[in-house]
């Protein structure tokens, strides 16, 4: 793999046109399309190296399937760019480890099944046309490791994976931005309720613009400002097995839409996620430990949400109980409505760019050049589906 090298400073530059707060792939992604823009743009992170809190938590995983046209569209967007991420940036050669191989959602009842068609009808009507309705007889045909008590799919061939922080550090290089490592920003000045510099652990970067990405520090960061933003915070776990013969390296994205419980491959065995309920939120935290409880509750079958519910093989894993894991954590920056926050605040000159939940990754594309479109005026707020004053209507938990 060709190498692209970002040299992140620990000198702060004196003056940019844009500083953006928080070095994850979402602030990565600002920068990115800031510089499209033509604005050079100063990338603030206090971590000692950029994407290292909850960009390298995701399992990466990307797909069309929405339940709503805008996030459906967002996601889109950066379908396109991923599938050609060294043309468009032009880093020849780059490598996301990009892998288009399906989302299959399992439907084990009637009402689930019923669901499935209403939703696949939506997104057609949004343009969505290759997603395929299978039976559970042609599902089978496809996937002979399914259980014999699944009554359809859905299933689209083009969603898929990439790795998180190799497109991270794509964004970052080819924005050929100034990357600013341990540094916290910690105030803003304002001159005449205008933004004009961002305060920091080394001083201070005179400005008049700035985003906030500091993912589930955002609020705090936003506080700064006399901004408060609605966000939650809530603890997601994803277990790696590296080594599992069992997992058919070409399976899709499978997941069990009756429970959520979801497993991709990966190395030589594979990535197992679930959005469980109930988790309660809390502070933003700088290290998030995982749980073993959540590993052994996807991975033993007496479990209601265990993965041998749809993909049998997983038993077998079980009882010959030789395989490794381990467990990743970080926290889902949920908004009341579960979609991002994108575009200007109240403070003028301070813009915001977070609350993905788990859709930072596959979202990082449209949402950033959707924000950097609000920046230089291209956008009009009210053309915005993702404003921070649009009604917000409280949404239920989504299984993914
Ligand atoms: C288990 C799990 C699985 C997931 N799977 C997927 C998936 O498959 N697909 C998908 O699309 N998404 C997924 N996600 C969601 C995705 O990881 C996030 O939406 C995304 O990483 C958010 O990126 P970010 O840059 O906003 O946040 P982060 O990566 O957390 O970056 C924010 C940065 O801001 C910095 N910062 C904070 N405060 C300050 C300050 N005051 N000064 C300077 N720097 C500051 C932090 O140090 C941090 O580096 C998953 C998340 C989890 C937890």
């Amino acid at each position: 793999m060709i190498q692209y090298e970002v040299r992140p400073t620990q000198e702060l530059p004196r003056t940019a046109d844009l500083v953006i707060i928080g070095g994850g792939i979402i602030g990565a992604a600002t920068a990115f399309f800031a510089a499209r823009a033509g604005l050079r743009a100063v990338v603030i992170e206090q971590r000692p190296a950029l994407a290292t809190l909850t960009t390298p938590a995701a399992t990466g995983a990307f797909r069309a399937q929405f339940d709503n046209a805008e996030e459906m569209a967002l996601v889109r967007e950066g379908i396109a760019l991923y599938t050609h991420f060294a043309e468009v940036t032009e880093l020849a050669g780059y490598d996301i480890d990009i892998r288009q191989q399906g989302y299959l959602w399992i439907a084990t009842t009637e009402t689930t099944a019923q669901r499935q068609r209403e939703q696949v009808r939506r997104q057609r009507a949004w343009g969505l046309a290759d997603v395929e309705l299978l039976s559970g007889a042609e599902a089978h045909a496809r996937f002979p490791y399914l259980a014999p008590e699944i009554v359809q799919a859905r299933y689209r061939a083009g969603d898929g994976w990439l790795d998180p922080r190799k497109l991270a550090m794509g964004y970052a290089a080819a924005s050929h931005a100034t990357f600013v490592t341990e540094t916290a920003v910690t105030g803003f000045a304002l001159v005449g309720g205008r933004i004009s510099a961002v305060l920091t652990t080394r001083g201070v970067i005179a400005t008049d613009r700035a985003v906030i990405a500091a993912g589930p520090f955002s609020g705090v960061v936003a506080r700064m400002a006399d901004v408060e933003l609605a966000l939650s915070l809530v603890r997601r776990q994803r277990v790696i097995l590296p080594d599992v013969p069992d997992v058919p390296p070409d399976a899709p994205m499978t997941i069990d839409e009756e429970t959520g419980a979801h497993w991709r491959p990966a190395l030589r065995g594979a990535h197992l996620l679930w959005t469980a309920p109930g988790v309660p939120p809390g502070p933003p935290l700088e290290d998030v430990p995982p749980s073993e409880a959540f590993a052994l509750g996807l991975l033993d079958p007496a479990s209601d949400h265990a993965v041998a519910r749809i993909t049998p093989f997983w038993r077998t894993v079980w009882r010959r109980n030789t395989a490794h894991w381990f467990s990743r954590a970080g926290q889902y920056t949920y908004t009341p409505d579960h979609r991002p926050y994108l575009g200007p605040t109240a403070v003028e000159g301070l813009f915001v760019n977070c609350g993905y939940s788990g859709h930072g990754i596959m979202a990082s594309a449209g949402g950033s050049r959707l924000v950097v479109e609000t920046i230089t005026g291209q956008l009009a707020p009210a053309a915005n589906p993702f404003r921070l004053d649009r009604p917000l209507i409280e949404r239920e938990l989504d299984i993914l």
